[in-house]
């Protein structure tokens, strides 16, 4: 729809208007200090503490009515309007601009595709299986196949905002990884391959990402660094070079990227209709980065008045690296050393950097009346889930599988009851992480634990039979090779 044909309520609405840098800040989670946004801070200088990134006009958005909001996030979505410079970048998280990054122009956002992903009813047969009518939100649906995409979305096009408005004459973007931050850092920095300084470098564990993920930033032209060791250690390294050398940290420890992320939540809420009562999301749990942004976009929307009931939020780890599960279960966090391997590799991380906001945006739900579960679930179930779902419609990695697994158990418990509906985060897509399906057909995993079950393997059955291009021999061969194959699938004669 072009903007002119919009309703007159709305329509100077549709495009935003940037508020003035200074409008928004990074804030100290510990001292409450507050520091100029354009510094590209990742820790408060006074105590090494996390910052957020907060909208200091936050309270102005409570003047527009809710239902008002609705509208103008859905006329953005059919917002189709040549006349207007890059109208499409209304199309993913800046959909919901206002409650994102209130400061960029049209000009400055990165529009690679991202955002807007299906809901998918699971079927009768999942819905009995886990024991509780739920949905998939499939994430895995986004440019470079991750839900890392909309974060990256809104800190590279701040990036980008500080480089075109020559607050910065270039930067050096960077990050560690467990595959999919790389992969969608290096995808969104290469839009700007082209500006002169403007360079993209990720740090991966040495053989302990996906060749899928491997080739995303080697495919984008990044400098890619491998260490041996596993995620924590890249981490460990990059904050270094964060805090010590001219670089712009890219991780979810960048409250810029938490912006992003948040619009999984708002997306959900608008697709039950703003009604967020009966719902449960369940999600995969490694540096919490997701979880705080999910923790964060509902209570923003709980604020405004856009929902009047918080979901209930069940974070789902591996029993192999479940630092956050042992802190809900027991009220103490024990950061510690992962040691026995996990398939639900881009969540293996026992010591979480966003831990401290769970720990303050979960005060704040609980104190809204909205509730944190968390539940660990075995390796097996990790691998039994995935391969199940996707048996049945779905096209989850080992962490959408850890997610439905931890639905399932959290059914179980009690957490999640049979008159409620729950949303699973599908993170990435399964072919991203397609190798792990591949060594449990062939009993690979036993290392991890894993032993396949036999109605799940499927492998390719070979018809051994060469297919001559002599015509009159051709003839008889594809016939006996589709006899054959009549006898595999069990076929009979018409
Ligand atoms: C990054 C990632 C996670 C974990 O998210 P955090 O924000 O680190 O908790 C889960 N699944 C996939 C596919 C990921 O890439
Ligand atoms: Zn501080």
């Amino acid at each position: 729809m072009l903007l002119k044909d919009m309703p007159e309520d709305v329509r100077s609405r549709i495009i935003p208007k940037p508020q003035s840098l200074d409008s928004m800040v990074y804030r100290c989670i510990e001292c409450d200090e507050e520091y100029p946004i354009q510094d590209l801070l990742y820790t408060c200088p006074k105590d090494g503490k996390l910052l957020d990134v907060v909208n200091l006009s936050f309270e102005k958005l409570k003047r527009t009515d809710p239902e008002k909001w609705k509208r103008i996030f859905d006329f953005r979505k059919i917002l189709n309007d040549p006349s207007i410079k890059n109208n499409q970048a209304l199309h993913g998280i800046f959909r919901f601009y206002e409650f994102v990054l209130p400061v960029l122009s049209l000009d400055d956002i990165i529009y690679l595709g991202e955002a807007d992903t299906p809901l998918t009813k699971a079927n009768d047969f999942m819905e009995k299986y886990v024991g509780v009518l739920f949905y998939v939100k499939n994430d895995g649906l986004e440019p470079s196949v991750s839900f890392k995409d909309r974060g990256m979305a809104s800190a590279v096009s701040f990036l980008n905002a500080l480089y075109n408005k020559r607050k910065v004459s270039g930067f050096l973007g960077i990050c560690a990884s467990t595959g999919d931050t790389s992969a969608s850092a290096a995808i969104y920095l290469s839009y700007l391959n082209h500006k002169e300084g403007i360079k993209s470098a990720v740090l991966l564990p040495q053989g302990k990402v996906t060749p899928a993920q491997l080739s995303q930033p080697l495919g984008a032209g990044a400098k890619v660094i491998e260490l041996p060791g596993v995620f924590d250690d890249c981490m460990k390294v990059v904050e270094e070079l964060a805090e010590n050398y001219d670089v712009a940290l890219l991780n979810s420890k960048n409250g810029l990227r938490v912006l992003g992320q948040k619009t999984y939540t708002y997306e959900i809420a608008e697709k039950f209709g703003y009604d967020m009562e009966n719902k449960a999301i369940v999600v995969p749990v490694g540096n919490a980065g997701n979880i705080t942004a999910i923790l964060n976009g509902f209570i923003d929307f709980y604020e405004i008045g856009l929902i009047g009931e918080l979901p209930k939020i069940v974070g789902v780890q591996s029993e192999n690296a479940d630092p956050i599960v042992s802190w809900v279960e027991t009220g103490v966090y024990e950061p510690f050393d992962v040691k026995k391997p996990s398939t639900a590799q881009a969540a293996y991380i026992g010591k979480p950097v966003s831990f401290p906001r769970v720990y303050e945006l979960t005060k704040k739900y609980r104190g809204y009346g909205g509730k944190l579960y968390a539940v660990r679930v075995s390796e097996q179930e990790i691998m039994d889930n995935m391969l199940t779902a996707n048996q049945h419609g779905h096209t989850v990695c080992t962490q959408g599988g850890e997610a439905i697994a931890g639905l399932k158990k959290a059914v179980e418990k009690c957490f999640v009851e049979n008159f409620e509906t729950a949303i699973v985060d599908s993170t990435s897509h399964q072919i991203k992480f397609a190798g792990f399906q591949d060594v449990y057909f062939k009993d690979g995993l036993r290392e991890y634990g894993v032993i396949p079950r036999e109605d799940l393997i499927n492998m390719p059955t070979l018809v051994d039979i060469t297919i001559s291009t002599e015509e009159k021999k051709r003839n008889k061969d594809i016939k006996k090779v589709a006899g054959e194959i009549a006898k595999v699938l069990d076929l009979k004669l018409k």
